[in-house]
């Protein structure tokens, strides 16, 4: 029998319109950033329904802008979830802050607004929530937490792109909220990452952050009406989004909803053809006026009633032609987090639980209901023991 094609966990959808506004934007004279950045800006900014929509390189990079913009720095304490990749933690670390992890809820992997409230001490300055998979937190919960001690909330939105909860975008109002265009996420610049704000002088902050702490980026510079001449006023880095990526993201923008309704009817397939397999604990799907994302769709495994470890099933439906991602390994069980505040298993129990028994199934808008069947057949052969 003639094995089928691999499948991976995510593959991006570029169309002929990223392609050809990529090649003008390269047959144009500029190609950093520049008037294509801009309109993704203005773009985005329409899209969520922001106050302020500012483009970097990276969410990883808007984190940082984020924490920096928001004065976070040493000596400071940053309530943040173990269920999420690495750069939400790494970045308050840069900043010389202390990640201060709390446990998430057992079914969403979101983090606990009760946990969060136990965790917050005279030094904590901010929570960190991330929208696991796609799945808006409860930002009222965290949002009363937040004004009750005097905190800001910078929401890690980098799965949450187009999700919706009380009637509003995620980030739409929001103090900060960043998101990630890298290529698993549900749309992508290849790399890059936007920062929404509702607070003036956090746009402003960003803005001079992201690029050098000067106030006048050099495609304004040398135009017909720029100067050579540029004022820095405070410490910057480059962490602009160029051109070349926003080409990108303009169309895969004007995609999002169509590709966003693709990956609810692929997920809602795989809850029908799984909601009988004992073996698979299916995720949450969102209560009532809350519109999940679907970055990922994350199960967990019954590994005991299946003798098998994480690890072992996806090593079988890899041979199978079956790719899976690990969302995530919980932060605190690295080696950085382990080894300067002494963390062990037991500390955080959701989040480990989670860690040892998930995965994320194949997940992304070319994906054909066949395929979904094709996943969920190799699945069931794998962990339905007899
Ligand atoms: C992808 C991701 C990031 C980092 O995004 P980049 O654009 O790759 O820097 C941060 N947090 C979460 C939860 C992510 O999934």
């Amino acid at each position: 029998m003639a094995q089928e094609p691999f499948l991976p966990f995510s593959k991006p959808s570029i169309g002929r319109e990223e392609v050809e506004e990529a090649v003008r934007t390269l047959e144009s004279d500029w190609l950093t950033t520049g008037p294509r950045a801009a309109r993704f800006e203005e773009d985005f900014k329409s899209y969520i329904g922001a106050r302020h929509a500012l483009a970097l390189n990276s969410a990883t990079a808007a984190l940082h802008a984020a924490l920096v913009a928001a004065g976070v720095g040493p000596g400071d304490e940053v309530i943040t979830t173990p269920m999420t990749f690495v750069a939400t933690a790494n970045v308050i670390e840069m900043v010389g802050a202390r990640a201060v992890f709390a446990d998430v809820r057992p079914d969403t992997l979101n983090l606990s607004p009760e946990e969060a409230a136990r965790r917050v001490t005279g030094r904590t300055r901010a929570i960190l929530p991330v929208h696991f998979a796609g799945l808006p937190c409860d930002m009222a919960a965290l949002g009363r937490l937040a004004r009750r001690r005097g905190l800001k909330i910078i929401e890690d939105a980098a799965h949450a792109v187009g999700a919706e909860a009380a009637g509003a975008k995620v980030g739409a109002g929001s103090y900060i909220a960043c998101f990630s265009f890298h290529p698993n996420k549900n749309m992508t610049t290849a790399e890059g990452g936007m920062l929404v704000t509702s607070s003036r002088e956090a746009a402003r902050a960003v803005r001079l952050f992201r690029f050098h702490g000067v106030d006048k980026e050099a495609w304004k510079r040398q135009g017909p009406t720029g100067g050579p001449h540029f004022r820095m006023a405070s410490l910057g880095l480059k962490y602009n989004l160029t051109d070349l990526q926003a080409a990108l993201g303009i169309h895969q923008l004007k995609k999002l909803d169509g590709f966003n309704r693709r990956r609810r009817e692929l997920a809602d397939l795989y809850r029908d053809l799984l909601s009988d397999v004992d073996e698979v604990e299916l995720p949450a799907f969102g209560g009532a006026g809350v519109r999940h994302a679907w970055h990922l769709f994350v199960v967990r495994f019954r590994t005991r009633k299946i003798s098998l470890s994480r690890d072992e099933i996806m090593d079988r439906l890899r041979a199978k032609g079956i790719g899976t991602g690990l969302h995530y390994t919980a932060v605190h069980l690295h080696r950085y987090y382990k080894r300067k505040y002494g963390f062990r298993r037991g500390m955080f129990p959701a989040a480990e639980d989670a860690s040892d028994r998930l995965a994320s199934l194949p997940l992304f808008p070319r994906m054909t209901d066949a395929d979904v069947e094709r996943v969920v057949g190799a699945l069931k052969e794998v962990v339905i023991r007899r």
